[in-house]
């Protein structure tokens, strides 16, 4: 981890509580872990930062998850600019992609493979199989 960065980030944002944990991660309000180190571990902090700075909390369902993921991002590519920290738009879209698969896996119908929808519980529906019934 860079110290340097981690010591002005805490100058500048000292109402984040940051720790060391097994992966980068941010944890609503305002605590952000600090994942093991690697080549790009000064963006990933920084793309934590930016849930933080975009206020978010929870999500419900996948696609907000992965609106929020966006804004984290675009939120760390200022903040990149700023602390002069180099913002890889590969390794921005493997972190996007992971999501997305994720996503793609969790929606698909189980039955007939069908894309599912979720619904503001968080809970899957299938326009086929639901329709069956
Ligand atoms: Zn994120
Ligand atoms: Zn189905």
């Amino acid at each position: 981890m860079d110290k340097v960065l981690l010591d002005r980030l805490t100058a500048d944002f000292p109402e984040v509580k940051f720790s060391y944990g097994k992966k980068f991660l941010f944890r609503p309000p305002n605590k952000i872990m600090l994942g093991p180190e690697e080549p790009h571990d000064s963006l990933l902090l920084l793309h934590e930062l930016g849930h933080f700075l975009c206020g978010h909390r929870n999500f419900y369902t996948e696609p907000e998850r992965i609106k929020m993921e966006r804004a984290a991002w675009v939120k760390a590519k200022e903040l990149c600019r700023n602390y002069g920290v180099e913002y890889d738009e590969e390794v921005v879209e493997g972190e996007l992609d992971t999501y997305r698969s994720y996503l793609d896996q969790r929606s698909r119908c189980p039955k007939c493979g069908l894309t599912r929808y979720q619904t503001r519980d968080g809970v899957f529906h299938c326009p086929k199989c639901e329709n069956d019934i």
